[in-house]
């Protein structure tokens, strides 16, 4: 895992600063604010990816693969694992970031949760 960060995150960084460097040569004549908003736009992109990866790295993710289980907000019972889904989370700067996580329902209310993290 940790070699596959190394190469998609250089790759991600690589495409930020060529990317940056292409458009300056194409815009020889821009301002500052538009050079900080060209590189902002991208440096959001790779923002997203980076936490998007990291996020998947996080052993919260896994019901059931820490010490402890989460438990249910409302009546604190321990979640059941219930597969995998899709989480949508809206970060800064407007990015979607799309989770795989497992999912987690609770035996007493019958709502199901993402654990946090
Ligand atoms: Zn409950």
């Amino acid at each position: 895992m940790r070699e596959d960060f190394d190469a998609r995150w250089h790759e991600l960084a690589e495409e930020v600063m060529s990317g940056m460097k292409e458009w300056r040569l194409q815009h020889p004549r821009a301002t500052l604010k538009e050079i900080e908003q060209a590189l902002d736009e991208r440096l959001g992109r790779m923002r997203v990816r980076l936490l998007q990866d990291a996020a998947l790295a996080s052993a919260a993710a896994e019901i059931g693969a820490g010490e402890e289980r989460p438990v249910c907000p409302q009546c604190g019972k321990e979640l059941v694992a219930r597969g995998r889904d899709v989480r949508e989370l809206t970060t800064q700067h407007d990015g979607v970031l799309r989770l795989e996580r497992s999912y987690g329902v609770c035996p007493q209310c019958g709502e199901g949760f993402f654990p946090p993290g």
